[in-house]
């Protein structure tokens, strides 16, 4: 039963992509009307595209129609940025190829579909690795992940997205193809467009394409540490004298007591339930060194993986935490926040005391490491207090990072969750000239402003 498309539409669709990959109702149709933290819209068609050609077609059908358009991959963002009222999406997971693997350029070809799990699992064989790794790997995307610039629990070692795409393929607005970059390791002719894609959430094109830099799977040792504190601000002691030590963590990552709780509940874990657990790789060769910094700073319990299978395993518990986290409420806002590394303890305090004064279950996970933290701000959807004092705890956490010299998103992105903070820390940090140049770069891309409308730089 045809829903909310116009007939026209569905044609036209279901002769580029074929009835099977036209989706207008049902349950399949319901996915794409959410994301994973709830934010809704209700699209007008979904269509999933084989080639790019393919892609190319249907911008142009809607562009011919003046229909909005949403590229997406799994729908894993956080921020609403992949849930948009009325749209025609474009989801590109029937594109999910790895191309070439080449070992001697250290690069790999991919299309956009592809999940980072399973680009890993075709890159391990050959004895290489691509690192980003946000904890949604297992289903998010290669054109997701570059969209959202995202990160990840490596991250600390190996930095985000924007570091390892190269080049890619865009299907702009106007319905042509640009190819932006090269398959190079060094490259600097003309303007970096490329990097103006990572982290454009869909605004500027569709990526169908990409060549991402790999590395080869390291044969250092590291030794992965559970450790657990009687306070939170230890743990931003602990970056800071690993830091100054010179020890570069592989991993650093935060979770509080609340998410330990969570996940005890929800997954059957076992950990102490202590106010700060990290987990933490470090070098085999500085493994004493680490360990007195750890004891140092008031470590209750110090708990050194005992082999591989145990490493993964409090990998995998942390990679749980959000959604454990989360399925404790009906209501939730999980915050991205970026800060100086040095201000990381500081930080921290300040969530407990906001949670406390809006009466709140904020627990918080993250990649503490890089300074990025995750306060996952709960509440109860029927219980109209409860949700304005989440929204007060939400805008209060944000202006605070702002004034301490830190960003509103790490890695998520702004979608329709935080464009007007955008707003706010672009003006207090870098000027309203910026501001006014992300907003003429949109119109050059997008000049109808067709590609997912209405949010992140359109309404700073
Ligand atoms: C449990 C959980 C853990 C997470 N952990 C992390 C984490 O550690 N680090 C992190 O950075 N994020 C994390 N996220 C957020 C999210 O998973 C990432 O942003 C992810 O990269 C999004 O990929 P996706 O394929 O799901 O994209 P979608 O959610 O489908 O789309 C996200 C954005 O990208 C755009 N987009 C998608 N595909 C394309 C394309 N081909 N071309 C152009 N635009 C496109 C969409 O329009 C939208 O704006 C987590 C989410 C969950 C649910």
């Amino acid at each position: 039963m045809v829903k909310k498309a116009d007939r026209r539409l569905l044609e036209k669709l279901v002769e580029i992509s074929g009835s099977d990959n036209v989706i207008a109702d049902g349950p399949a149709y319901e996915d794409y009307s959410h994301d994973m933290a709830d934010y809704m819209a209700e699209p007008a068609v979904v269509v999933r595209p084989r080639s790019e050609e393919e892609v190319r077609r249907v911008v142009e059908l809607a562009r011919s129609m003046s229909i909005p358009i949403l590229a997406r991959g799994a729908g894993s963002s956080l921020t609403g940025a992949a849930v948009l009222e009325g749209a025609l999406v474009i989801d590109t997971r029937n594109m999910n190829r790895v191309l070439k693997v080449d070992t001697v350029n250290w690069l790999v070809e991919v299309q956009a579909g592809v999940s980072l799990e399973d680009l890993n699992k075709e890159l391990k064989p050959h004895g290489f690795f691509f690192p980003p790794d946000p904890a949604s790997s297992y289903i998010c995307t290669v054109g997701g992940a570059i969209a959202e610039g995202s990160g990840g629990l490596r991250c600390v070692k190996y930095g985000t997205m924007k570091d390892w795409v190269v080049a890619l393929r865009l299907v702009l607005a106007n319905g042509r193809v640009a190819r932006l970059g090269e398959p190079l390791a060094k490259n600097r002719a003309g303007y970096d467009l490329v990097h103006l894609v990572v982290g454009s959430e869909g605004t500027l094109g569709v990526v169908t394409e990409a060549y991402l830099k790999i590395i080869p799977i390291p044969s250092v040792k590291t030794n992965r540490f559970l450790l657990t504190f009687g306070d939170w601000e230890s743990t931003g002691e602990v970056i800071g004298r690993l830091r100054s030590s010179k020890i570069m963590p592989h991993l650093f990552e935060f979770m509080d007591g609340e998410t330990i709780h969570a996940l005890n509940e929800k997954t059957g874990t076992a950990f102490d339930e202590s106010e700060a657990t990290l987990l933490v790789d470090v070098e085999a060769v500085v493994t004493a060194e680490a360990t007195k910094i750890f004891e140092s700073c008031g470590a209750l319990t110090i708990k050194l993986a005992k082999d591989e299978e145990e490493a993964e395993s409090f990998y995998q518990a942390r990679t749980m935490a959000y959604l454990a986290v989360k399925s404790t409420a009906t209501g939730v806002q999980v915050e991205d926040i970026s800060l100086p590394i040095d201000r990381l303890g500081e930080y921290l305090r300040t969530v407990k005391r906001v949670a406390k004064k809006h009466g709140l279950r904020i627990p918080v996970n993250g990649h503490a490491g890089d300074g990025n933290v995750h306060p996952v701000i709960l509440y109860e959807v029927s219980d109209p207090k409860s949700r304005e004092a989440a929204g007060d705890a939400f805008e209060e956490l944000c202006s605070i990072a702002i004034g301490m010299g830190g960003s509103v998103s790490g890695e998520h992105g702004i979608g329709s969750q935080k464009p007007r903070q955008l707003g706010e820390q672009l003006r207090a940090h870098e000027g309203e000239e910026t501001l006014r140049l992300m907003k003429e770069i949109k119109k050059v891309f997008d000049p109808e402003g067709l590609m997912n409308p209405g949010k992140y730089v359109d309404a700073a």
